[in-house]
This record gives C-alpha cells, structure tokens and sequence, in this order.
C-alpha cells in the first residue's frame, strides 16, 4: 500500500497549498527531534509528505497516480538510516540543498529551525564555543583613568588533561572508520525524484579524520570541563556607563579544541556625588559668596586631579561657566582629555551676625 501523505499531514484532499504549509510546521514541530518527545521517523515522514503536497506539481502527479508510486516511493530511501535532521543541519537554514534530483524548501524549514534554536543556530555543529556576558561596576574615577579588574569566571573550559583534543593521554590516534579518514560521509539514496548525495561532516570524528583510539576519561572526549578560568579585563580609560567591552575569545571554550566563543563586559558606572559627566567633559559647582562674585576673588576647585586654583573675575553672575582645560576625562577614542567645567553658584546668605546685616543695609542704601 502506497503512503497516505494527505494523512499524515492530517489534511484532507482538498486543502490549499497554504494549509498544507501549515499543517506540515505544526506536525514537524511536533515531532522534531530535537525536542524531547521528538520522533525522527516520524518527522521524516512528514518531511516526505510536504516534499510532495507542499509543489502543486509533485501535488498534482501524487494526486493522480496514487498508488503507482509504491515500490518506488520513499520508504526505502527515508528507512535507510539517512538522518533528514542531520542533513537539514549541514545545508543551514536558508541556505538551499541542490540535489540532482530536487530541490529541499529550506525557506521552511528556516523557520522551524529559527524557532527552536532561538533563532541564533545556524549549522547544527556549533563551529566555536557559546559567547558569555558578564556585568561590572566601577567607580567613576576608574572609568575616567581606566582600570585594570579581575574576573572570575564561571564557564565552559579547554580539559586540561587532554588539552581539548579528546583523547585520552598516550594513546594512539587512528583514522575514523566512519569515514575512513576523509572527514566527509557521502550519503546517497534512490527516491521517485531521482538519485540523492549529500555531503556532510562525520560525526563520529568531527571532520578531523582522525580520532583517538580511547577517549579522554576526564572529558569523556569533548575536549571541555565545567571549570573556572580567572580573566584580567583591561578597561580602557573614558569608559562610559553602560558601555560594553567584548573580550575575544574569552567566552566558553568550544568543543573537540574548536575556538572558545567571547566574552561581552556590561560596564556600570554608579553617580558620582560631586561631578558628573557629558562624553569627555566633566561637570562640576562651586559655590561663592556674593562678595567673591562682586569685587573678584581666587578660590580652590575640586578636580579629579586634585585641587585648583581658579580666578573669579569681579562682576561674576551665578551660573557662570568656567573651563579647566585638560581636566576632563581622558579620551575612549583619541588622545587627551575633556575639560572640566565649574558652574559657580553665589550664595545668599542666611544667618546674618548684627556687623553683617549693618553692612549690607549700608550696602543697600548705596543701591546694592
Ligand atoms: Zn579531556
Ligand atoms: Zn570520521
């Protein structure tokens, strides 16, 4: 008896292209396996029915021929332990697999595959380790200077008894049966489309050809432990909050000795009490007395520097800006440094002593 692709999609022969395409998503997430309670034949299955129904020709000739594909059909072809995951896997997503015989709708499968690897996979042997975040807080000082802090790490690292290469120390490395040392598995099945190859990378050796004749105990041949690794994270001076410093290749070690994947450093840098900051430049206030600001006066500002001496002009108004050159922060990208830049606030006093309030109702008299 010939397969009933309408059944297996679990649609009737009468239903649109579009509800076919629908049908065939929600059975192939369904049994996609991948998941847990995924099931492989039964996923081929529906692969095999969309391949079919989902090209109104291919559609048209099932529909009019039936049961005269059987004995040909795709049975024997899907039953031979070809793995269509494995393969979907090797031809990515979106990328399209040209066979000889017909051409597989990655576009569809794109999207199935976007939807259990959060979107983010895109070959099914990942090619380096997973990349990392981490957060750190500095001190507004530290980011102005920059810093050097240390991280540890908590992550994915190379096996430090076989050094990431698998094997198990003092053994001998021989040719991969599986693939007799190319690196490639060349499959190749007989469908009602025609005849089918596909190239892809053994697994068995990762595509190195070569493998170890004992695995490494301590991995178990992965190449990577859970481990520790205690990094040094040079922060540039003229960091910014919320800037964020990625470190290559500090991320978890990939598997079988591949490269390790990066780490991104979320930098947080809290408010300072007393200056604050616009790119390069900082920002600060000083306070005077209404005296300082009417006849001119030297006082002592507060840089990051240290102290400074800055002149108030007579005749100074509140809210006047004063530039400090070169006081600023230094530069993330450039040479050099901002500027800092003092707002002076003239004070009102409040409790005034009898001389004092004498003086200003003299000064008063006089128009002031
Ligand atoms: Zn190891
Ligand atoms: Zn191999």
């Amino acid at each position: 008896m010939s397969k009933d692709y309408y059944n297996t999609l679990g649609i009737n022969k009468e239903a649109s292209q579009e509800e076919i395409k629908k049908a065939f998503r929600k059975k192939a997430h369904e049994h996609h396996p991948d998941k847990g309670n995924g099931n492989a034949d039964k996923f081929k299955e529906v692969n095999e029915a969309y391949q079919v129904l989902g090209k109104p020709e291919k559609r048209r000739q099932y529909d009019q021929f039936g049961t005269t594909f059987e004995g040909m059909g795709g049975q024997a072809a899907y039953d031979a332990g070809f793995d269509w995951a494995d393969m979907f896997r090797q031809g990515g997503p979106s990328s399209g697999y040209r066979t000889s015989g017909f051409n597989i709708n990655f576009d569809d499968l794109g999207d199935i595959f976007g939807d259990f690897f959060g979107g983010s996979r895109t070959s099914g042997r990942s090619s380096r380790g997973v990349d990392m975040e981490a957060s750190l807080t500095i001190g507004f000082e530290e980011a102005v200077f920059g810093i050097e802090k240390v991280l540890d790490i908590s992550k994915q690292i190379v096996c430090d008894k076989c050094r990431g290469n698998g094997a198990e120390p003092n053994t001998k490395i021989i040719n991969c049966k599986t693939c007799g040392g190319s690196g490639q598995v060349t499959t190749t099945q007989q469908t009602f489309f025609g005849a089918f190859r596909s190239n892809s990378v053994c697994q068995n050796c990762g595509g190195e050809g070569k493998v170890s004749e004992k695995k490494c105990t301590q991995c178990h041949g992965s190449g990577v432990t859970q481990g520790q690794e205690r990094i040094k994270v040079k922060i540039p001076a003229g960091i910014s909050n919320n800037e964020t410093i990625k470190l290559s290749g500090k991320g978890e070690a990939g598997v079988s000795g591949l490269p390790a994947g990066d780490l991104y450093i979320h930098i947080t840098v809290p408010p300072h009490h007393q200056f604050s900051r616009e790119g390069d430049n900082i920002f600060t206030a000083k306070n005077i007395s209404f005296s300082q600001a009417a006849l001119g006066a030297k006082v002592r500002v507060k840089t990051l520097d240290g102290e400074v001496n800055l002149k108030i002009p007579s005749g100074t108004q509140s809210g006047r800006q004063f530039i400090l050159k070169n006081k600023g922060s230094h530069k993330l990208r450039g040479r050099g440094r901002g500027d800092m830049i003092v707002e002076v606030k003239i004070q009102v006093p409040g409790n005034l002593s009898q001389k004092q309030k004498k003086l200003l109702e003299e000064l008063a008299d006089e128009g002031l």
